[in-house]
């Protein structure tokens, strides 16, 4: 591509920038109509629903053509279908009739789009984070809690103490909640694991549009100042216009593939999120006593209660998580030298209480350079992740296997003597030659170890005599020829003597 043409506008735009372009143009258009006409008229109905219904056509075609997206995406459609139809029929029985009264039929439909909506995203995030991912769990119930006990302190107690009926006080009351109900699905959705893409930006930004429209015209119908086409309405065609760009644009794809990340990182932006979350609560009940408002205090209570509890539990889950990173190797998922380490001294300390023995094997791959040098460092990889896997199978329950370094793992056994343990390093070196392994699709190598054992009380003393004789009789079977199990001989008297080298 020469300069010019990189430096060249696009030819032809693609369909979700049409889409962002006719969203601010259909929002002048309805003002306008609103206003040259009171009367709105049909065109004025066609407009308001233009942007709902560009959600409904977006979604139904982005459902075709990305497979994995397709329900959440059916959702999506349905939701917006939903408002399409309370549209048409509150604008109808507005031309039709003059007054609408409230609450009416259309709010059904404006209410039912809520659940349907909060399907879709549920969906997404199922997508993107197969597993449980606990922690988004918590981050999105803190913003939840916290937005819903200001939409609960602002806007539901004062409906439903003053609402002139039971039946207009439970409609007034759906809308925010069908409101939290999205903050709190988007909350997991945008905290959750997985790729930041322009298409979750674009939920992103329609749920905190369509939260703002939905508040201002929660404030606007309860002082009686709603207009048509004011800012509610504008910032609610935004927002679904913002919607159906975010669901035409191609990164719908990558936005529902599986996370690799099962946990998100603790990063500076979410810590802000949830600090605001966690003190949203008690800084609106300290602001209503300020101001010499009514403050709701056993939901205020109860509201905090849950705060430090969900706090407590992320804590609690941030801790753990370090702890499991410390004692878990990143690539194989055994357990980490550290941890080894630590075993050791626990084991050892054991013997010598109860007189029971404990043994010690380390293993080194054969020639492990040229399985990188063929195959390349992830092939490798896989190799090790293999090794790994047989030797979980290969130990009895109890046993313990670690990654001890590069392409060396260590088994821990207690209660094993010597010549147990030399069957076990057998039955592992067995395991490991018996069938090629896989470093890549369709490249099988066929692997050998080495082994090295010692044990406690025999012929070792203490944890650094053990490691030095497993490492040692380890160098005397790559000597004796690789492939083979070694026992040491005591590290002091008989320095590298072999008791035994098989097979
Ligand atoms: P020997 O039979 O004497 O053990 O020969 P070897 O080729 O296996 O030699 P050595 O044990 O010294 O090999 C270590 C090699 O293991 C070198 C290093 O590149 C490779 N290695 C260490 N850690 C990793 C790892 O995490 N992944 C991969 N792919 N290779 C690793
Ligand atoms: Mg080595
Ligand atoms: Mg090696």
């Amino acid at each position: 591509m020469s300069r010019i043409d990189a430096l060249a506008l696009p030819r032809r735009l693609a369909a979700w920038q049409w889409l962002l372009a006719a969203g601010p143009v259909a929002i002048g258009l309805y003002y306008l109509l609103v206003t040259v006409e009171p009367g709105w008229g049909f065109a004025g109905v066609v407009v308001v629903a233009s942007a709902n219904g560009s959600v409904v056509a977006a979604s139904l075609f982005a459902a075709r053509r990305h497979r994995q997206a397709r329900s959440a995406l059916l959702f999506i459609a349905a939701g917006a279908a939903a408002n399409v139809s309370a549209d048409l029929i509150f604008y109808f029985m507005a031309l039709v009739g003059g007054e609408v009264g409230y609450p009416s039929i259309a709010d059904i439909g404006y209410v039912a789009a809520y659940p349907l909506t909060a399907v879709g995203l549920v969906l997404i995030v199922r997508r993107r984070t197969p597993g449980w991912d606990l922690a988004s769990v918590v981050d999105a119930a803190i913003v939840a809690v916290g937005a819903g006990f200001l939409v609960y302190a602002l806007v539901i107690a004062p409906m439903v103490a003053v609402g002139p009926d039971n039946y207009t006080k439970l409609v007034s009351v759906s809308y925010p909640i069908g409101d939290l109900m999205l903050v709190a699905v988007g909350a997991r959705l945008l905290l959750g694991a997985g790729p930041r893409t322009p298409s979750l930006g674009a939920l992103g930004s329609y749920l905190v549009l369509l939260l703002i429209a939905d508040t201002v015209y929660s404030v606007q119908s309860f002082d009686s100042t709603y207009v048509p086409g004011g800012t509610a309405d504008a910032l609610w065609m935004l927002s679904s216009y913002i919607l159906a760009a975010g669901v035409l644009h191609p990164s719908v794809q990558v936005m529902v593939a599986p996370s690799s990340t099962v946990t998100p990182d603790a990063t500076p932006g979410r810590l802000a999120v949830l600090a605001v979350a966690a003190l949203v609560a008690p800084t609106t009940m300290l602001v209503l006593h300020m101001h010499g408002g009514r403050i709701p205090v056993a939901a205020g209570m109860i509201a905090c209660d849950l705060l430090f509890l969900l706090v407590l539990a992320r804590m609690a889950g941030l801790v753990q998580a370090q702890r499991h990173a410390a004692i878990t190797d990143g690539l194989t998922g055994l357990r980490s030298r550290r941890y080894l380490t630590q075993a050791l001294h626990t084991e050892t300390a054991r013997s010598a209480r109860s007189g029971v023995p404990v043994a010690m094997l380390l293993l080194d791959i054969d020639h492990f350079k040229t399985v990188n040098d063929t195959y390349g460092h992830h092939g490798g990889d896989l190799v090790l992740v293999e090794i790994a896997e047989r030797l979980r199978h290969l130990v009895r329950p109890g046993d313990l296997v670690a990654r001890y370094g590069g392409e060396e793992f260590a088994v821990v056994l207690p209660g094993a003597d010597l010549s147990e343990a030399h069957a076990v390093g057998e039955r592992i070196r067995r395991g490991i030659a018996a069938t090629p392994m896989s470093a890549g699709p369709h490249r099988m190598h066929a692997v050998t170890v080495s082994i090295g054992l010692a044990g406690i009380p025999h012929p070792c003393d203490d944890v650094d005599e053990l490691v030095l004789a497993a490492d040692r009789a380890l160098y005397a079977a790559k000597h004796a020829g690789r492939d083979r199990v070694a026992a040491a001989a005591p590290v002091a008297v008989h320095e590298s003597v072999l008791k035994a080298v098989s097979p």
